[in-house]
């Protein structure tokens, strides 16, 4: 790693949050790829808050070899802060991103470089065979169905695994959004992205840290963060509720006209309120999400906060 000075040609990124049994045995696997790749390297682990033992594993692997570092957070920042933390310390000309949990195989990373060595500038690792749960695959339908139709960005092909260029890095640090879709802008900047058949392998240990919420959560983000149509969803019903009172009052007034008043109507009246009512909350709710989310922009808190450094 010496000898060039400080030049470095790959950094890895590695966000984590209570992955001590995982760090060792993905440590070892990846030193031993990124040696094989005879460049100089630097392999950057973001303690994303653990409250386990990985920070002390982490100190360790630094002590050993100065090429391993570790950017502590302050707390739980969420895994995409985490990446962006890790970003701002890298120096490698090509950077690269992967889960500590043994899920993206280490000696794929190579096929990464690869494909991106042929002109890309951002490059996914995509999987063939999912090892997620059931759920986490009828997710990956989901988005593939429904989320791609709806975003400009080919969200289909999105992992957590990539490599990407230098310049992707620095320009995404000088975007102001903050949003947990960091894989969107960088699509939405208009780099060119390609994609490439990896291995997938089951979480070597630990529980995965998205359960349901979470994922419901990250998936209306991507929404929220780069289309309005939520909104527009809103105006739409907003209308054809409108349009359905209109008529149903058009309906009593003729009724009324030929049969004057009729008592009977109850069922009526009570499926209507909350019917509107739902919508209107339902309505609320979604602007208050942009809103929300205008307010913490506005607010500018920092994406993370660090609390030290290896
Ligand atoms: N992670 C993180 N912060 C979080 C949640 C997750 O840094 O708040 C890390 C986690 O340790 C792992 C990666 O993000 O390295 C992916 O998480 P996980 O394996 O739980 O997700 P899954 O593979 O189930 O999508
Ligand atoms: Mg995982």
């Amino acid at each position: 790693m010496k000898g060039e000075d400080s030049f470095i040609q790959y950094s890895v990124v590695i966000p984590l949050l209570n992955e001590e049994d995982n760090l060792r045995p993905l440590h070892s696997r990846l030193t031993a790829v990124m040696a094989n790749l005879r460049k100089p390297y630097e392999i950057v682990f973001v303690d994303d808050g653990s409250t386990d033992g990985s920070y002390s594993i982490l100190k360790e692997f630094h002590q050993a070899s100065s090429s391993t570092r570790c950017v502590r957070l302050m707390r739980n920042f969420g895994q995409q802060s985490a990446t962006r933390a890790g970003f701002a310390t890298t120096k490698g000309q090509v950077i690269l991103t992967m889960d500590a949990d043994l899920q993206n195989p280490p000696e794929e990373i190579p096929k990464l470089i690869a494909k991106l060595d042929e002109g890309y500038e951002v490059v996914f690792g995509i999987f063939a065979e999912r090892k997620h749960s059931l759920f986490r695959r009828l997710g990956s339908d989901f988005t593939k169905h429904v989320l791609a139709k709806l975003l400009p960005v080919p969200v289909s092909n999105l992992s957590c695994f990539r490599a990407l260029k230098r310049e992707v890095v620095e320009q995404l640090a000088l975007l102001p959004e903050k949003t947990r879709f960091l894989d969107g802008l960088m699509c939405w900047m208009g780099f060119r992205v390609g994609t490439v058949v990896v291995g997938h392998a089951d979480r070597y240990a630990g529980k995965t840290k998205y359960g349901l919420f979470g994922l419901l959560s990250l998936w209306f983000d991507m929404l929220v963060s780069f289309t309005n149509l939520p909104l527009k969803i809103g105006t739409a019903s907003g209308v054809v509720v409108g349009l359905v009172g209109l008529v149903l009052g058009l309906f009593y007034l003729i009724r009324y006209l030929m049969y004057g008043f009729a008592v009977p109507g109850f069922a009526t009246i009570v499926i209507l309120i909350t019917v509107f009512a739902g919508i209107q909350l339902m309505v609320l709710g979604i602007i208050g999400e942009y809103l929300g989310r205008i307010n913490s922009q506005v607010k500018n808190k920092p994406e993370y906060v660090v609390r030290d450094m290896l």
